[in-house]
């Protein structure tokens, strides 16, 4: 029903004479019989006031995704936790605004047959924030907007194990790491050992299961978590309630926190405020959280991760020494024949390296 026709006459229900048929009807009230005499009277009445209303809702949903669009991306080129916010913002309206908003205007336009101005400024901005919702998909991704060469202080640590390690995703672009288009993952690596990404079942049958895992560095342990089961391999667990899993974060002497994660349940072996010393075994490589085989998930931040959502710091760049490899190894992947082909750097700790050519933390 559109306006021209309400303005002509329509009769308007009387909520106050509905009120007191309910009253004075009392017990012997029939809902149906009301329902039939009453219920369309109602139904106006909404539209009544839904149309009244539409002059000024019709900018809301437009000036809601204009805002949304330019702190987000204004958010991009300042730096720090409120490129952070800002990113996670723009991921969050992708995600749900734009489809509530499409679906919004879809109906709408359905209904009245007309697709105004502020509609077609609405479509043209729910389309641009749509773009984000993609990224889980792998579509059209962008990596996160921190540079190496602007993001300090950067760690250089030795790898965290002492067994020779597959570089499943790791360095600077979207190629070699697909955790590049995270804040806090900005420069992750899932780290394997042969056999891996067969696709198996069993966790016995992933090389880097029950590895043991060691400190990198000499750290205080800032966070310590067990307890979490480990996940059937071979498929993505989607542990989003738990997504580090059983993990340990240190904190550097620079202030900022490596995060380990996806250990293997009851193989922590450090609690929080312990000392540990570079190379001391911390835990074994475990398939928990958020994770589609038994790998070892480091990466390097700003904030301590202890009771902070993930995803929601500033991700640091990390470095290894005491390799014969890149000082940021790359990762990748292939698919040949229809199976996966892990195409990243292959490294391997050098135990007898001498500490004094050892490069310091940056
Ligand atoms: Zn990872």
């Amino acid at each position: 029903m559109g306006a021209a026709e309400l303005s002509a006459g329509t009769v308007r229900p009387n909520l106050a004479e509905f009120a007191d048929t309910v009253r004075n009807n009392g017990a012997g009230w029939n809902l149906p019989s009301a329902m039939a005499d009453w219920g369309p009277l109602i139904l106006r009445r909404l539209r009544t006031v839904w149309e009244r209303c539409w002059p000024i809702l019709r900018w809301c949903l437009p000036g809601t995704l204009a805002l949304v669009l330019i702190s987000g991306w204004a958010a991009y080129f300042s730096g720090g936790m409120a490129a952070v916010v800002g990113w996670l913002a723009l991921v969050t309206a992708g995600q749900t605004l734009a489809p509530v908003s499409l679906m919004a205007l879809l109906a709408h336009a359905l209904r009245t047959r007309h697709f105004s101005r502020p509609m077609q400024v609405t479509f043209g901005l729910a389309a641009v924030a749509f773009w984000p919702a993609l990224w889980g998909f792998g579509i059209l991704t962008i990596t996160f907007p921190f540079s190496l060469g602007t993001s300090s202080p950067s760690a250089t640590v030795r790898l965290p194990s002492n067994e020779e390690l597959l570089v499943g995703w790791g360095g600077d672009s979207l190629d070699t790491n697909y955790h590049a288009a995270y804040p806090d993952q900005r420069w992750a690596y899932d780290l394997l050992v042969e056999p891996a990404a067969h696709g198996g079942r069993d966790l016995a049958d992933y090389g880097c299961y029950g590895t043991p895992v060691v400190a990198p560095a000499a750290a205080t342990v800032a966070m310590a978590v067990d307890g979490l089961p480990d996940h059937m391999p071979g498929k993505a667990s989607m542990d989003i309630k738990h997504p580090a899993g059983n993990s340990v974060a240190l904190e550097l002497h620079t202030g900022t926190y490596l995060l380990i994660a996806h250990l293997q349940r009851g193989s922590v072996l450090v609690e929080r405020g312990d000392q540990v010393e570079e190379g001391q075994p911390i835990g074994a490589c475990g398939n928990s959280g958020n994770t589609s085989e038994p790998h070892i998930h480091i990466h390097h931040q700003r904030q301590n991760p202890r009771g902070r959502p993930l995803n929601f710091s500033e991700g640091l760049p990390l470095y290894f020494r005491d390799h014969d490899g890149p000082p940021m190894p790359e990762g990748g992947l292939e698919v040949r024949d229809q199976k996966i082909v892990l195409t990243g750097a292959t490294v391997r700790h050098a135990a007898d390296t001498p500490a004094e050519i050892r490069a310091p933390l940056q």
